[in-house]
């Protein structure tokens, strides 16, 4: 039996009923990266210490101490986010050799709980893209067909999930850069609410959208991941104070009948490809099956999310961003007359066209003269945007739409039209835009054999009843199986 082909659940319970160790684990592991990695390139660097640090929890295990249901699983993270003493680059040259003097909150989390750290998975540089495609080191392959990308920005971690190379993941989304790769590799892909989990130590990119989420192989492990990870912390200023359930307790009662879902028809049609419209369409029908209802609900001013998506989240990167000046981290250039020179050439040489495209945006979006007419725009569209889900959400208790237009594109498909490739975030930004929680799961396969999925939002802090959802449709399904 192959253990890097089980969910961290199982593996947890092999673990304590003594069937194999942790260093077993990770070797199997370790083992599939070895033979694999070369078709999949998901990772920018593996961790050294694997197997010390599993020697470490066998030996507790062995001694019986009482340990997180989670100890001795390994885990990989997007690149990033902070690792005290792991180089974490955001796939950028611009932090090529940066390395963290402290942990983000999560990871210390997942240290405090006897997790293990395999290493940092690729993504599109300052995760702005959605292939890949935009990184500084490699292009990672998608796990069903290697000349598909595997979407993005969290692309090394479903890549990484599918392929077996990875147990768990931990990702960011900003505006779907959780759920589309994930619904390109046929993973769970979460982005909790807003505030449910520190943003400390994840590397900002629009800080007011950032949300670290899990991109995992089923709902079981993105409950128990997710569990981990919730919870307040004084050292973000947006971190929700709030006691939250155990989510993987209480999947087991996933009854959902009389559940209220909620369609908006209206954006199925243009631009959404037929194979998609109809594998949700199958899907919605699964659950009507199982007792939930349906209703026709209208988000109008969904038309416009994409636009202020892009100005808001680029006029915060532009923000963000300008602390890369060659001063104070990660890159600087060789040869430079002045202070004024080598700022200039710093950032020209260290980032990428994607980012420096965003950083142009974000800094005329924001240009006085401007502002008003794109910035303050924006902004007022946004709270548009939340004030219609919070209606809908008196109608309905989730909604349902697909996670991307279409299933995964092929290398260089975009590459003449960006404007398309924007177009295509129109599913997930909403939920990035409103704070709201959103939920991937696979739902079914294109002609070519790539998955298709279909995205769960619910209102705020509503994960438990997102989550039981989708594990309502896992179990009637099924779930992908790692790849072979
Ligand atoms: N495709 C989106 C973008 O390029 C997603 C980014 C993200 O969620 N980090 O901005």
């Amino acid at each position: 039996m192959l253990l890097y082909k089980k969910t961290a659940a199982e593996l947890s319970k092999m673990l304590r009923n003594r069937e194999c160790s942790s260093v077993e684990i990770c070797n199997s592991f370790l083992d599939r990266i070895k033979q694999n990695e070369k078709n999949t390139e998901a990772y920018i660097t593996i961790c050294d210490d694997i197997i010390d640090k599993a020697k470490e929890i066998d030996k507790m295990l062995a001694l019986g101490e009482k340990l997180h249901a989670l100890a001795g699983i390994p885990i990989a993270l997007k690149d990033n986010i902070s690792t005290k003493g792991i180089r974490t680059t955001c796939a950028s040259k611009m932090l090529q050799n940066y390395i963290p003097p402290y942990d983000a909150y999560v990871v210390k989390k997942l240290k405090d709980a006897g997790m293990i750290i395999t290493g940092k998975l690729n993504m599109d540089e300052f995760a702005m893209g959605s292939s890949t495609e935009t990184s500084y080191f490699k292009k990672t392959h998608n796990p069903y067909d290697p000349d598909y990308v595997p979407g993005g920005s969290s692309g090394g971690c479903a890549a990484a999930v599918i392929s077996g190379e990875a147990v768990l993941s931990l990702g960011s989304d900003t505006g779907g850069s959780i759920r589309q790769p994930a619904a390109f590799c046929g993973a769970v892909g979460f982005k909790p609410t807003y505030g449910s989990v520190s943003r400390y130590g994840l590397i900002a990119f629009a800080s007011s959208l950032d949300q670290i989420g899990t991109i995992c192989r089923d709902v079981s492990d993105t409950a128990l991941l997710y569990n981990l990870i919730c919870g307040y912390d004084k050292m973000d200023a947006t971190s929700a104070r709030r006691e939250y359930p155990n989510f993987y307790s209480r999947l087991s009662d996933c009854n959902i009948n009389g559940m209220r879902i909620g369609i908006p028809f209206e954006y199925f049609k243009e631009n959404v490809s037929e194979e998609v419209i109809q594998n949700i369409l199958n899907a919605i029908e699964l659950l009507k099956y199982i007792g939930a209802e349906i209703y026709e609900i209208s988000l109008p001013s969904t038309k416009y999310a994409v636009n202020a998506y892009y100005i808001i989240s680029s006029a915060e990167a532009s923000s963000n961003l300008a602390r890369y000046d060659g001063v104070r981290y990660g890159y600087r250039t060789k040869n430079y007359n002045n202070l004024s020179d080598m700022y200039t050439k710093t950032r020209s040489e260290g980032f990428g066209d994607e980012v420096k495209r965003r950083i142009m945006l974000g800094n005329f979006v924001l240009s006085s003269g401007y502002y008003d007419k794109y910035y303050k725009k924006a902004s007022d569209i946004r709270l548009m945007i939340k004030y219609e889900f919070n209606n809908a959400f008196k109608e309905c208790d989730i909604i349902i739409t697909p996670t991307y237009p279409t299933s995964a594109f092929k290398f260089g498909e975009h590459k003449d039209n960006l404007t398309k490739l924007y177009n295509n975030d129109i599913f997930t930004v909403p939920a990035s835009l409103a704070g709201i929680p959103s939920i991937s799961i696979p739902c079914g396969y294109s002609s070519k054999g790539l998955p298709i999925a279909m995205q769960i939002m619910g209102k705020n802090f509503s994960e438990m009843t997102l989550l039981k959802v989708a594990y309502a449709f896992e179990k009637l399904y099924g779930k992908p199986e790692r790849m072979e």
